[in-house]
């Protein structure tokens, strides 16, 4: 891992102390239906779209996949019309909230660097799944593999952002991936990782919590 880090040309910009308050000033605008509910946090790398972080208790995690575990993987998912979620995935992540866990999305997201879709529509997207889900935050690597960011999975960086951010207890915390690098992800920074392929995201949500805390 650190060798992987090290000959990265790509570096993460780790934003400031006060990036969170400073993003809410700037960037939760009005829309004409109202306040918004969520914030852009952060563009770029790890990019971020999400809730204002409430005050209160430490929290474990649920890391979730996004693409092949939330929605159908139909490749490359940038269009409101191309999403499906899962079978009962907002079922799941209620539940998820209800246990007691932040619900954070982590998501490689090379179609941005592949210049099939922009970070704007991809942020819009977002937006929609916000909207329809209570998710905390979602956490996305808009970069090429050629570029060998260390936010991209298996890549630990959007994991270790999240925690900082969100003062996380990995010591509950888990992820639901759909492939080998989600759950290498999820080993390297050393929490359990679960691999889901179909049927019920809320079963399988109800299985992992038990599965993580044994
Ligand atoms: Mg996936
Ligand atoms: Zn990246």
């Amino acid at each position: 891992m650190q060798t992987f880090l090290a000959s990265s040309s790509t570096r993460i910009d780790r934003p400031p102390a006060d990036w969170r308050n400073e993003k809410l000033a700037n960037e939760s605008g009005v829309t004409p239906q109202g306040r918004r509910r969520f914030v852009i946090l952060r563009r770029g790398c790890p990019g971020i779209a999400g809730r204002a972080k409430p005050r209160g208790p430490q929290k474990p995690a649920i890391f979730f996949d996004r693409d092949g575990v939330l929605n159908v993987d139909h490749g490359y998912v940038a269009k409101m019309r191309d999403w499906e979620w899962t079978p009962e995935a907002i079922r799941a992540i209620r539940y998820m909230k209800r246990k007691g866990y932040r619900v954070i999305v982590v998501t490689n997201q090379s179609g941005i660097g592949r210049e099939l879709y922009t970070e704007e529509e991809l942020l819009v997207l977002s937006e929609f799944m916000l909207r329809e889900a209570p998710i905390d935050a979602i956490y996305y690597c808009p970069h090429h593999p050629d570029e060998r960011c260390p936010a991209r999975k298996p890549g630990t960086s959007m994991l270790e952002a999240a925690k900082a951010d969100w003062d996380l207890d990995l010591t509950r915390s888990f992820l639901i991936g759909d492939r080998d690098t989600d759950i290498q992800a999820a080993e390297r920074f050393g929490i359990p990782g679960f691999s889901y392929r179909d049927g019920s995201l809320y079963q399988f949500c109800k299985d992992a919590v038990r599965r993580a805390s044994t």
